[in-house]
């Protein structure tokens, strides 16, 4: 199979587009259709599911990229059922194996799963069954953990695997392989061991998030040197996607919104902390909700009860941080709200992507203001990042907390963008091209009714600049938006030793759009925000550096500072249109900055025009 190689030394190829893996000529395909009945209850085939066995079943390395819902297990599942030998799955938590497993035994295929916190007798049963002439099992799930550390499972693996009895190795969330990804797992890093030893056996890399890099991660760290590459479109038609200013009100908002959209229906609201979710589902229960909370620090037992009346309906809402996540199976989520700021676009789309896996039509709604940045920002350098199993982050390294940080910027910038369609916006981000008018006004962006001009506020930036570094790069944002604005507050005046030329300079602008200026100018890396949290109060207090290397190319000129703005409806016909432009943002430019969502008056709790 020849593709058009992507990186040196790895030769993959396109299997999506390919035709050869869609045909039904296949020595097994009569089989497959047989058992994907019998087994698995389905009268047809997902897109890309047959291709991608098919791809499997003929001995290929395979990496699939399939949205989460769109029936993963089914590829390696099926396969294992119509071969002989048994396939081992890894897979990254205990709680997701259990679900596979009950699945599995449901449908009355043997299977097993070997994790590190299982008695020792229990894994002995297990292996030597594994060992037995008649190894009844067609699966074997490990956590990746067992992989690193257990010689004794790698031993077994051997002996199968003489007796030709490793049929195929699967690594389900191959995305935790990757630093890059949002959801890293140290021990994948180890998995590059499995095709060193069994460089024969047929390997399947599955995963529902990649950007480009964490793809070349993931197929670097496997080993897969040769593979077929399966993605399908990351897009949900099904999700209407909004990003709403976050402000005191916000939870009287949701209240409403749910109230009116989704009465009695599953939703999740994501919260920055585990005391944020037990305050909201309070607060949601006084409201009248039947909510819940769920987050790391509870045991187990609570958690999994939680869970359980979630998806027989018993309870409507979760309240939850991001440990409420993988493996969340339920299909007619009808809401995900972010109270909170994700921490990657990456992880966004994912949490976002646990509404409407139904395909019917679901809500994701994004509350956002500038101190929720500052918050996860801060968490962030402090490496306390909850993953998905609760757990710390084990390293922390300077390359991982850049990384981290440079997610989170790019989720700023997404919550900042109130001009392109969120779709775009977020496909891009995985390599995708998207057409937005293919969006059809099925997000916030879409559905605005103001047309945007572009302005150059270079001139802006550049007093910013100057006034930050005039004032020994030692305040915050909101000081700095007050000086420029010509603030005659103690405050300010405590502060103002000398005569601070450019006091006031900014006083014909809005708060809004200084402010809009300055975080554009964080998003553009031209300024950065130092962090440090008070010991005294365990505030935290943000205070606004600049990089110079990059605004020396805005002081050059080499680079501008264009923001969209809404344009003006009722222009004075009058002016020239020269004029406007000229006197960048100052005259030109809507002091209210109306269209912007940080900015939009009185909010539509109802959310009307955008979900
Ligand atoms: P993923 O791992 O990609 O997130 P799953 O493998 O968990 O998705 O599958 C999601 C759901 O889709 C499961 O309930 C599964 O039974 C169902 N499913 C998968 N393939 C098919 C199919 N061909 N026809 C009908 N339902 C399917
Ligand atoms: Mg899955
Ligand atoms: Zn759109």
């Amino acid at each position: 199979v020849n593709g058009p190689p992507r990186f040196s030394d790895v030769n993959y190829s396109e299997g999506s587009t390919d035709r050869q893996w869609s045909k039904r000529d296949f020595p097994w395909t009569k089989e497959l259709e047989v058992n994907n009945r019998r087994y698995f209850g389905n009268h047809s085939f997902r897109p890309n599911q047959r291709e991608i066995i098919n791809a499997t079943m003929s001995g290929h390395d395979v990496f699939v990229l399939m949205p989460t819902g769109g029936g993963k297990s089914l590829t390696y599942q099926l396969p294992a059922v119509c071969g002989p030998g048994v396939t081992l799955v890894v897979s990254p938590l205990v709680s997701l194996i259990m679900d596979q497993i009950m699945h599995l035994s449901e449908a009355n295929i043997p299977a097993a799963y070997l994790s590190g916190n299982m008695d020792w007798s229990e894994q002995q049963e297990i292996l030597n069954e594994l060992n037995s002439q008649y190894c009844t099992y067609k699966l074997l799930y490990v956590t990746p953990e067992k992989i690193a550390r257990s010689d004794y499972l790698f031993r077994n693996l051997e002996s199968l695997h003489r007796r030709e009895l490793l049929a195929r190795i699967v690594i389900d969330e191959a995305h935790c392989v990757s630093q890059w990804g949002h959801d890293f797992r140290l021990d994948y890093q180890g998995l590059g061991v499995l095709k060193q030893k069994f460089p024969t056996v047929p390997l399947m890399a599955l995963t529902a998030t990649a950007t480009l890099s964490v793809k070349e991660d993931v197929v670097q760290v496997l080993g897969l040197t040769k593979c077929i590459i399966f993605r399908q479109t990351f897009n949900r038609p099904n999700l209407r996607y909004a990003v709403l200013p976050k402000a005191k009100k916000c939870i009287e908002e949701i209240n409403n919104f749910i109230k009116e959209r989704h009465r009695d229906e599953s939703g999740i609201i994501y919260c920055f902390s585990r005391n944020d979710c037990e305050k909201l589902a309070e607060q949601l229960r006084e409201f009248g909700h039947k909510a819940a909370y769920y987050h790391a620090n509870m045991d187990p037992d609570e958690r999994t009860s939680v869970q359980r009346r979630w998806s027989k309906d018993e309870v409507n809402i979760i309240c939850a941080t991001v440990a409420f996540g993988m493996g969340i199976n339920k299909p007619d989520v009808r809401f995900v709200i972010h109270h909170s700021l994700p921490k990657s676009i990456e992880g966004y789309h994912q949490e976002s992507g646990r509404a409407g896996r139904d395909n019917l039509p679901a809500s994701c709604i994004l509350y956002y203001n500038y101190g929720d940045y500052i918050r996860v920002k801060s968490l962030l350098t402090q490496g306390n990042v909850e993953q998905s199993t609760g757990a710390r982050l084990t390293i922390n390294s300077g390359t991982q907390l850049s990384t981290n940080i440079d997610n989170l910027r790019r989720m700023l910038g997404y919550c900042q963008n109130d001009a392109d369609c969120r779709r775009s916006l977020q496909l891009s981000h995985f390599g995708e091209k998207f057409d937005a008018s293919s969006c059809k006004k099925t997000c916030d962006n879409c559905s605005r009714m103001v047309t945007y001009v572009e302005e150059d506020v270079t001139g802006r930036a550049l007093q910013l600049v100057q006034l930050i570094s005039s004032m020994g790069q030692s305040f915050s944002l909101s000081h700095i938006i007050d000086v420029y604005r010509g603030s005659m507050s103690q405050q300010i005046k405590k502060h103002m030793h000398d005569r601070q030329e450019l006091h006031g300079a900014g006083k014909s602008l809005s708060k809004g759009m200084v402010e809009r200026v300055l975080h554009r100018m964080v998003y553009d890396n031209m300024l950065r925000e130092d962090i440090s949290k008070s010991d005294l109060y365990g505030s935290i207090s943000s205070i606004l550096k600049v990089n110079e290397n990059q605004v020396t190319e805005l002081r050059s000129g080499k680079i501008r500072l264009i923001i969209k703005v809404p344009e003006k409806r009722n222009t004075n016909s009058g002016k020239p249109e020269a004029s406007s432009k000229k006197v960048l943002i100052s005259a030109g430019s809507s002091p209210s900055d109306e269209g912007s969502p940080q900015q939009q008056g009185p909010v539509d709790p109802g959310l009307s025009c955008k979900i």
